[in-house]
């Protein structure tokens, strides 16, 4: 076996830095609230990674609150300055779907933003929780008639509609309630961002939204038509969301621009100036080193500018802006705790001809509490939590304990060499997506969720027992 070595490995991707000091944190990958203590842990507002471990078991989800709460603050703040003297502030939609429980949706409504859900499950939360229906939207690209139903009866502010059937169906079920749908009309500009980048394109081939091609003589405007006449449905404006973990704002721009053409050219052939333009989520957050969120106020800032100059080029009113942020909100603001197990080193074949060492350490969850590594090769980072250590960084892969070789969580990271059988290790970033897209694979019970505020940690959502593991078999 080729000896390790203190610095940088060829089998690292080139954008994974060797750390000057491994334990040191990255602050931006991290909630407000977390620091390594005097005692090498890593806390959550004074409150260490042992003791919670001890409290609530392991792999732990732990939700810094009052950090969850600052960033839903952070986007109402800064998007309604940026608008104020433009549309009167903006609608600051959570996207519940990247985490939702009714405690989170309680914070959201307590910071003054909307919650928008994507399924009658999703709907349910949002209003058990004693969220203001007509702050709730519901999206989706095939709403069951249940759905629409439940949405209509309960008076959500919105139904995001997705295609002419879906539009045809809720004015009939609309019209059956005796009642009119709020609509806002999912369209498709032609602009997909991720990252650092957009693309620009004609055509969609996707299965959300209504297409613009075509113009009004397409989709989108045979949508507006039809809602415009159809007397069970109030349409309130336009809607896209370009994607996610959206760097740059110029891919928003874009969009915003293309809908407030969209928008004109709806008043100069209806004679109707529709009241709202949603454009949607996707504002990235760090899940390592390399990524570099903007601030909300930079968004906000140059998304109001592009508005302001359409607005005034097209001589038109500007709509109610909203938005639909999720990750940034819920993301950073948890880590997810795990207990090390097994660990193994291989030796691999670098790119330099030579062999090279790769340290596995295993932990106690997996691929079931987050996905998204295998989903879309998301990459995630890592450190040692319950102690620092003198020793040398190795590059390392943390996988999960499922019964697959692609359960991964952290594909590439620097951890100590001493790391093993015992010791906690926290992946940030993990609020969004993680929760939200957990399963039983294996028959592991879901992670509770631990959230802290004010310095005290609260068990709002708790780890799912074996019992509930069969509590839906038949004939037990
Ligand atoms: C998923 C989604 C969002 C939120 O995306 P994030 O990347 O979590 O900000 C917003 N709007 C719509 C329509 C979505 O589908």
């Amino acid at each position: 076996m080729t000896a390790s070595t203190s610095s940088a490995s060829p089998l690292a991707p080139e954008w994974l830095e060797y750390p000057a000091d491994p334990n040191a944190l990255v602050t931006k990958l991290w909630a407000s609230g977390v620091q390594r203590g005097d005692d090498g842990q890593i806390a959550v507002q004074g409150l260490g990674v042992s003791q919670l471990a001890q409290d609530h078991g392991t792999p732990l989800l732990v939700l810094d609150e009052d950090d969850f709460r600052a960033r839903a603050r952070a986007f109402r703040d800064a998007f309604n300055e940026a608008f104020a003297d433009l549309c009167g502030g903006v609608d600051v939609y959570y996207a519940g779907k990247s985490f939702l429980c009714t405690a989170a949706a309680r914070w959201v409504a307590e910071e003054g933003l909307r919650l928008d859900t994507a399924s009658g499950g999703e709907l349910a939360a949002a209003l058990r929780a004693g969220v203001d229906p007509a702050h709730i939207g519901l999206h989706g690209n095939n709403k069951s008639d249940a759905e629409m139903c439940r949405a209509l009866d309960a008076g959500v502010g919105r139904i995001v509609v997705d295609s002419l059937d879906e539009l045809d169906r809720l004015a009939e079920l609309a019209a059956e309630a005796g009642t009119v749908a709020p609509v806002m009309l999912r369209l498709t500009p032609g602009v997909h961002a991720h990252t650092h980048e957009f693309i620009a394109t004609a055509h969609e081939d996707q299965k959300f939204g209504l297409s613009m091609s075509g113009s009004l003589a397409g989709q989108a405007g045979q949508a507006v038509a039809r809602a415009l006449a159809a007397e069970s449905i109030d349409l309130r404006g336009l809607h896209c969301h370009i994607g996610s973990q959206i760097f740059e704002a110029e891919g928003f721009g874009v969009a915003a621009r293309k809908l407030l053409g969209f928008l004109a050219e709806i008043d100069a052939e209806h004679g109707v100036a529709l009241e709202e333009l949603d454009l949607g989520g996707g504002h990235g957050i760090a899940y390592t080193a390399v990524d570099t969120p903007r601030p909300p106020a930079d968004i906000a800032t140059t998304l109001a500018s592009v508005v302001r100059a359409a607005c005034v080029e097209l001589r038109m009113d500007c709509p109610r802006i909203s938005i639909e942020p999720g990750r940034a909100i819920s993301g950073p603001a948890a880590f997810t705790l795990y207990e090390a197990g097994v660990r193994k080193t291989v030796t691999v074949d670098g790119p330099d001809g030579e062999t090279h060492p790769r340290r596995y350490v295993s932990v106690d969850g997996g691929m079931s509490d987050n996905p998204r590594p295998v989903l879309y090769e998301a990459d995630y980072s890592v450190a040692l939590a319950s102690r620092t250590s003198s020793s040398q960084a190795v590059l390392s892969r943390v996988v999960g304990k499922h019964c697959e070789s692609g359960d991964v969580l952290v594909r590439d990271a620097y951890l100590p060499e001493d790391v093993g059988r015992g010791d906690l290790l926290a992946v940030p970033a993990t609020g969004a997506y993680c929760h939200s897209l957990s399963s039983n694979y294996n028959m592991l019970t879901r992670p509770a969720v631990v959230a802290v505020r004010d310095g005290t940690a609260r068990v709002i959502i708790r780890r799912e027992t074996e019992d509930e593991l069969f509590a839906r078999e038949t004939g037990l």
